[in-house]
């Protein structure tokens, strides 16, 4: 077994599927599965169908080919609005795309006709968090453009809410997201079936509403993956919140002086961060840098402190433990470590129940 490694417990993230899509299920919303935190797993995402989740969507293309190679039926969505280089790589790749550009739906429109095939599109309102989507009253214009392009088929509204902003999910936007619905509807004729309320961060106000109007659908990636609500970070009742493990290993434990000595100016990454205490620490070097993980994402095993990490050294007060070089030290992950480690060439991905790799190769794998 080599270090660092990710191990995945899919077991969870299937659980976790199932409990959300039972809750989900009975309101008449459907889970689509995001594996963009881990690099377009298929062994994550398959976890993921086996839950119940009834689709499967990604930011980037080459996770999308990853999906596909990797043999895991299902709907696969595209969900960040494709470059104009790589629409000839979205149609190939996936079924539905999320959009807020005419001219990007032109040129997939052209795409897909040339490849003999009809993509399918959701249009992507914009409710204030101010990342993509346009505004109201520019979706029927919107709408009119994605339905009269001859290789699209307009199937569904969506939005996206608490990344850029952390604007929260409420009554008031996702009823606007509803009556959107209705005059694109009117507008065009068709009849939407994909409205799509957003991202984990939804989650809280669709499992409390008495209204949940239109939506139909939820992108879920944190909630199946870590169990936890992005608006607060807290567990989500019912969930498993250690579906992932980092290990690293010890390279050097030494008894060190608490404080550091000589003129201070910066550090690699900017100001140095604080270094409590008096007298000595027993200070480990974990083989862990910021090219592997963020040190803020990281959750140390009890009783072990962060000190400090750099592109390669993680710096620890081991406190009591008694781990020794060559040991291994098991670390909780948040969103973002895990979106880093997961995402890192250096890093391998196993599972976790028999340590068999997931994932060797290096992020930068393209698609032919
Ligand atoms: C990342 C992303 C999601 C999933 O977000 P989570 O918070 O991980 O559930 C959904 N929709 C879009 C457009 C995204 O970019």
């Amino acid at each position: 077994m080599s270090a660092p490694r990710l191990e995945v417990d899919l077991e969870a993230i299937e659980a976790n599927t199932r409990v959300l899509a039972a809750r989900l299920g009975s309101r008449g919303i459907g889970i689509t599965g995001v594996t963009k935190a881990v690099l377009g797993s298929p062994a994550v995402a398959s976890a993921m169908l086996r839950g119940g989740a009834v689709g499967l969507a990604d930011s980037r293309v080459e996770n999308l080919a990853r999906l596909a190679a990797g043999d895991v039926e299902s709907v696969r969505t595209l969900i960040r609005s494709p470059m104009l280089s790589q629409v000839d790589a979205v149609v190939r790749v996936a079924g539905v795309s999320l959009h807020s550009e005419p001219t990007v739906l032109e040129a997939l429109s052209a795409a897909a006709g040339l490849a003999g095939t009809t993509h399918s599109v959701v249009l992507m309102l914009e409710l204030g968090d101010l990342r993509e989507g346009v505004l109201g009253e520019a979706m029927t214009g919107l709408a009119r453009t994605a339905a009269s392009l001859p290789h699209l088929r307009l199937v569904g509204v969506g939005t996206n809410l608490a990344c850029q902003s952390g604007v929260a999910p409420d009554q008031d936007n996702m009823g606007e997201l509803s009556s959107v619905v209705a005059e694109v509807e009117a507008a065009t004729d068709a009849r939407l079936s994909v409205i799509s309320g957003g991202n984990s961060a939804s989650l809280g106000w669709a499992l409390r509403t008495t209204d949940v109007g239109r939506v139909n659908e939820l992108r879920l990636g944190e909630a199946l993956l870590l169990g936890r609500d992005p608006l607060t970070r807290m567990p989500l009742a019912g969930l498993r919140q250690d579906a992932f493990i980092l290990v690293g290993e010890l390279i050097e434990v030494q008894s060190k002086p608490a404080q550091p000595w000589g003129r201070l100016a910066q550090s690699a990454f900017g100001a140095p961060p604080a270094r409590l205490g008096t007298g000595s620490v027993r200070q480990g070097i974990v083989a862990l840098g910021r090219q592997d993980v963020e040190s803020s994402g990281l959750v140390p095993p009890d009783g072990v402190r962060v000190l400090g990490m750099s592109s390669d050294h993680l710096v620890l007060d081991l406190g009591d433990s008694g781990a020794r070089v060559g040991d291994e030290l098991r670390f909780g992950v948040d969103y973002g470590g895990l979106l880093r480690a997961a995402t890192s060439p250096f890093v391998e991905t196993v599972d976790g129940s028999c340590q068999d790799v997931i994932r060797t190769e290096p992020s930068s794998a393209r698609i032919a």
